[in-house]
This record gives structure tokens, C-alpha cells and sequence, in this order.
């Protein structure tokens, strides 16, 4: 296994494999299996783009063998950042086929973060899409190029794109570029890493989730079965797909690996979605429940037909029931609630749940080997119906984040379990409910923002003295991003801290959308700062005001 990862204890993995869960398949094989299978049926479809799986397959063999001739090695890493296009398929694919790992980027991570990712994982290449929304990634890819020795390569989706003077030979590669003559390669080991997943940040940068083939392959396997994915079924990938939900629950490598149709879709309009659904007999999606409300509106007047949505999957973040409720009759399908991250642990609703668990629950693990607690603060299981820290442990939940021993020391208990940092009660028929969180954390949406990493920035700012980053409720995303400042001198106002968090390089969704200024913060009996009084206070200050937080923001 690549060095830094934590490998399974021998004897687990051992079991995993005798209970036929580890198989010894590895993606890129799993790809071309399909291929072989359905060569002719449509694998791909983005706008009026169409690949089927011989297609699919050709350009994947084409752009590994391409990727080989431009000096990436079996072992290397790439960071990936590109929209929901089929390149981002055939690019991740061609590196899983010749050994390389792709480093999966966020298309709204900016120079704060891709720096992070260079550092942590000594990339040698980095795919971008060009100049994307407004935002020009070749320029930071180059900058970056020059920070970091490491960085050889900078892969650009966009042909137009020219290498501006001064740029070293060769640093520059339109992906159209990297294309050879498929040669064998050495298939790629099953029990190392295929691919890095981001965590959704505890600490103050994403710390990078090594997912090996024998688990990503097991994880998708068993999400297909569950969902009875076959070859007619078609999803719609309408959250980034570089996220573990839209990727692989079963997501994108699902469907692919049991001969359906991905559909990839860029931006999340709820009238292109109905029309896409239409148009290509879509049978199930992944939604977050902020862009599950947008639909659940647009179905109230769109007229598409909607008839071919068997299975619509809500996850990500907190689903309120009475969301929960409307979504089979308003959208006329099965809904499916997950609770999922991209360390590992999923729990899913099933088809055979009374009305009442799909609407109160997150589900049941999907695994028969994942292993869930539910501990008190001394570590100690709690009984049934209470509600604690969730603890996991199977054969696809990660054993260790990538070169960060200290941080695992943390993370994990000494027997592997990992510690989710959410709460969690499990009912009496052993489905989980998702009460809370303890770990610093704002789910914005779908998006996770680490309040530490938020917080550094700000307190950077020279108007700044103290400052604690807490979830602000909002109507619309669940939570937003607040900030309590204690100015040094005139105190800042929230555009102004915007302004400088943009110009750090900081991705748009993690800057605040709310900000109060205090004299101090409050502390807790143990000197930390009170976050959860301070949750409290922004809460009751919003109701007070009736203003959320998107609201005022909008209105600076
Ligand atoms: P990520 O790794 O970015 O997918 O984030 C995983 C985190 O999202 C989990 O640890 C939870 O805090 C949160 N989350 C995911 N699914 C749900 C859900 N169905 N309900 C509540 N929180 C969720």
C-alpha cells in the first residue's frame, strides 16, 4: 500500500475477503468488464454529448497510455479538478488504469486549498478545467507550478488555452494531448489506494481520505445490489461528482460498473434537471435536501415528466421529516435517505422500511461487516435509544487519513474505530438518526466547512483580536457561516472580511455570511471558547430580527 496510508489489520482484511465483500477487483478492470458487456449501450451522456461504454472504454485505455507518455507514474499523484464533464470520468479512470491517484478537488477550491492539496500529497500533476464560472484555474495551476517542484504537469481541458511566455516547456499540456496507443499495463493493486477523497474538514484543511480499490469496489458493488441498479437504469449526476455521494453510493462508478446511463449535469437548475429527467428517462438521483426543497418547489408548476424516477436519494445534511414527506408524492418516486462521508460509513433507507423510518431515519448500514457504536464521552457504548458519538469501523470506512499519524492518533480508537464527530441514536430496529455533531463543523448546504480554517483566516485580518466561527441557522442552506469578532480598533464589517477572505484565496462557500461584533467571547468552565453558547445567541439574534442570514447577506 502507497506509503502514509493505514492498511486494514491483517486479520480483518483477511475475513473481509472470506466473506466475499473484497473480491480482489480493482476499478479500472471493473470499467472495462462493463465495456465488454454492454460495448454499444450509451455509458455517458453530457448535454448533446453521448459516449457509449466502447467509447468510454477506448478513450480511457487512450488517456492512461497518454498520461504514461507524459512522465505520470504508477504510485503518483494528480489532483483532479474539473466540472461534472466526461473527461472528469475518463480522466479518473485512465489514472486508476495505469496506477496513478487522482486527488479529488472541489471545481469551487481556490488557491487556499489547491496549495494544501500540492503540499499534503506531492501531486505531480493537476488537471483543470481552464477558465471556469469566471475564475481562471490555469493561472493558479501555474503559480502553483512554481511554488511546488514537485508540480511537473498541469493538464487543461480547454484546447484554446495557450501557455503564456515565460511558462517552462512542457509544464502546459492541453488533455487533448494525452493520447497514445493503449500498451499493457500492470493492472493496479487491489488492496492500495485508487483515489483520494477530501474530509469534510474537522481540522482546518481537508485532510486527504485514501480509498483502496478492494473497498471503493466493495462500497459501489453493494450500493448497486440495494438499489437493484441494472443496465436500464439512468442517473442523473447533478451534485459535483467529485463528491462520495455522487461518485460512488452508488453513484457514478455504480451505475457504471452495471452497465447503465450517468448523465452528467453542471449546474443544479431544477428546470434543466426535470427537462434532462425527461429527455433521458432518468431513473434515480442524489440530492442534497437544500437543492431536494428547489425541486420539490419546481415540481409544483414545471410539467416535465417525471415518470421514470424510481429512487430519488437525499443525503449530505440534515433532511427536516416534513421535507421528507412531500418528496414521493410530489416527485411520484422512492425516497431514499443516506447518511454518508467520504471516510466510509453509509446508512441507507431500504425499499422494504415502513413509510414512517424512510421519513424519521438515516437507515441501516449498508454493509452486513460495518460495525456502528453509539459512546458516552468516557467511550463506553450507550444503550439503544441514547443518543452519543458514532463510532464506525468495516471494510470500507478508511483506517487512517493520509500522512497525518497525529491527527489518526485522534481520529481513531485503538481498536480502528473511527470517530464521526456526529450524534447518533439507533433505534430499536437497529436504523440510525443522525441527532447533532460535535465536531466543529458547518454543513452549508451540502457543503462542509471547518469553522478552524475560517477562523485562521479571519483572525489574519489586522482589524481582528478574537474570533469563533459558528453554524448560523438559515431557512434555506440548514446552516450558514457566522462569525463573533472581537475587533483590534474600528471593527471590520462582514464585506470587508469577505473581500480579504476571497483575496487569501479562500473558496467562496466558506466565507461568513453573517457577522456580530462583541467585546468578548464567552468561555466555558474549561477556558475554551463557548461555541455553543454562542450558537445559541446567533440563533435567538436571527429570530429576533427575522432576518437570515442569506437575507442580510444579501442585503450588504
Ligand atoms: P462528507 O464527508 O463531506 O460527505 O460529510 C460527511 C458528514 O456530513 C457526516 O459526518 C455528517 O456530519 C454529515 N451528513 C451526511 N449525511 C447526513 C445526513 N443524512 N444527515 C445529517 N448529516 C449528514
Amino acid at each position: 500500500m502507497l506509503e502514509g496510508c493505514t492498511p486494514w489489520p491483517e486479520e480483518r482484511a483477511q475475513g473481509y475477503r472470506a466473506a466475499g465483500h473484497w473480491r480482489g477487483e480493482n476499478l479500472a478492470d471493473q470499467l472495462a468488464a462493463a465495456g465488454a458487456a454492454h460495448g454499444d449501450r450509451t455509458a455517458l451522456v453530457h448535454g448533446r454529448r453521448r459516449l457509449t461504454y466502447d467509447e468510454l472504454d477506448r478513450r480511457v485505455s487512450r488517456t492512461a497510455a497518454g498520461f504514461v507518455r507524459q512522465g505520470i507514474a504508477a504510485g503518483d499523484r494528480v489532483v483532479v479538478q474539473l466540472p461534472n464533464v466526461p473527461e472528469f470520468v475518463i480522466v479518473c479512470f485512465a489514472l486508476f488504469r495505469m496506477g496513478a491517484k487522482p486527488v479529488f478537488s472541489l471545481v469551487s477550491h481556490r488557491a487556499n486549498e489547491i496549495r494544501h492539496l500540492c503540499a499534503i500529497s506531492g501531486a505531480v500533476g493537476y488537471v483543470v478545467p481552464g477558465t471556469y464560472q469566471g475564475f481562471d484555474h490555469t493561472r493558479l495551476a501555474l503559480d502553483l507550478a512554481g511554488e511546488f517542484d514537485t508540480l511537473r504537469k498541469v493538464f487543461v481541458l480547454d484546447p484554446a488555452v495557450k501557455a503564456p511566455a515565460g511558462t517552462p516547456a512542457g509544464l502546459l499540456v492541453p488533455l487533448d494531448d494525452v493520447d497514445a496507443e493503449p500498451e499493457p499495463l500492470p493492472p493496479p493493486d487491489p488492496s492500495d489506494v485508487a483515489f483520494f477523497l477530501l474530509s469534510g474538514g474537522t481540522t482546518a484543511l481537508p485532510k486527504l481520505i485514501p480509498r483502496t480499490h478492494d473497498d471503493y469496489a466493495y462500497q459501489t458493488r453493494a450500493a448497486a445490489e440495494l438499489l437493484e441498479l441494472g443496465p436500464e437504469d439512468v442517473y442523473l449526476a447533478v451534485l459535483p461528482a467529485e463528491f462520495n455521494f455522487t461518485w460512488g453510493c452508488p453513484g457514478v462508478v455504480g451505475t457504471l460498473r452495471s452497465g447503465g446511463t450517468v448523465v452528467l449535469m453542471e449546474a443544479p437548475i431544477a428546470d434543466e434537471c426535470f427537462e434532462t429527467i425527461e429527455r433521458e428517462r432518468v431513473t434515480f438521483t442524489s440530492l442534497v435536501p437544500t437543492l431536494a426543497q428547489l425541486w420539490l418547489e419546481a415540481a409544483e408548476w414545471n410539467e416535465a415528466d417525471l415518470s421514470s424516477l424510481r429512487l430519488v436519494q437525499i443525503g449530505g445534511a440534515r433532511l427536516h421529516a416534513s421535507v421528507a414527506e412531500r418528496v414521493s408524492p410530489v416527485l411520484g418516486c422512492r425516497l431514499q435517505q443516506v447518511f454518508g462521508m467520504a471516510e466510509g460509513l453509509l446508512t441507507l433507507t431500504r425499499a422494504t422500511d415502513s413509510a414512517e423510518a424512510v421519513v424519521t431515519t438515516q437507515g441501516r448500514p449498508l454493509s452486513p461487516a460495518d460495525e456502528v457504536r453509539v459512546v458516552g464521552p468516557d467511550g463506553d457504548d450507550l444503550p439503544p435509544g441514547s443518543i452519543g458519538e458514532l463510532l464506525a469501523r468495516g471494510p470500507y470506512t478508511l483506517q487512517g487519513y493520509y500522512r497525518a499519524p497525529e491527527h489518526n492518533a485522534r481520529a481513531f480508537t485503538e481498536d480502528g474505530f473511527y470517530r464521526t464527530g456526529d450524534l447518533a441514536r439507533l433505534t430499536a430496529d437497529g436504523a440510525l438518526v443522525i441527532e447533532g455533531r460535535i465536531k466543529d463543523v458547518i454543513v452549508r448546504g451540502g457543503d462542509k466547512v471547518s469553522a478552524g480554517e475560517v477562523e485562521e483566516h479571519i483572525l489574519a485580518h489586522p482589524a481582528v483580536a478574537e474570533v469563533a466561527v459558528v453554524p448560523v441557522p438559515d431557512p434555506f442552506l440548514g446552516e450558514r457561516v457566522g462569525a463573533y469578532v472581537v475587533p483590534d480598533g474600528p471593527p471590520p464589517g462582514l464585506r470587508e472580511l469577505k473581500e480579504a477572505l476571497h483575496a487569501d484565496g479562500l473558496a467562496d462557500y466558506k466565507l461568513p455570511d453573517w457577522l456580530a461584533i462583541v467585546e468578548k467571547l464567552p468561555l466555558t468552565g474549561l477556558g475554551k471558547v463557548d461555541k455553543k453558547t454562542l450558537a445559541a445567541d446567533a440563533a435567538a439574534r436571527i429570530r429576533a430580527t427575522d432576518t437570515a442570514p442569506s437575507e442580510a447577506a444579501a442585503g450588504r
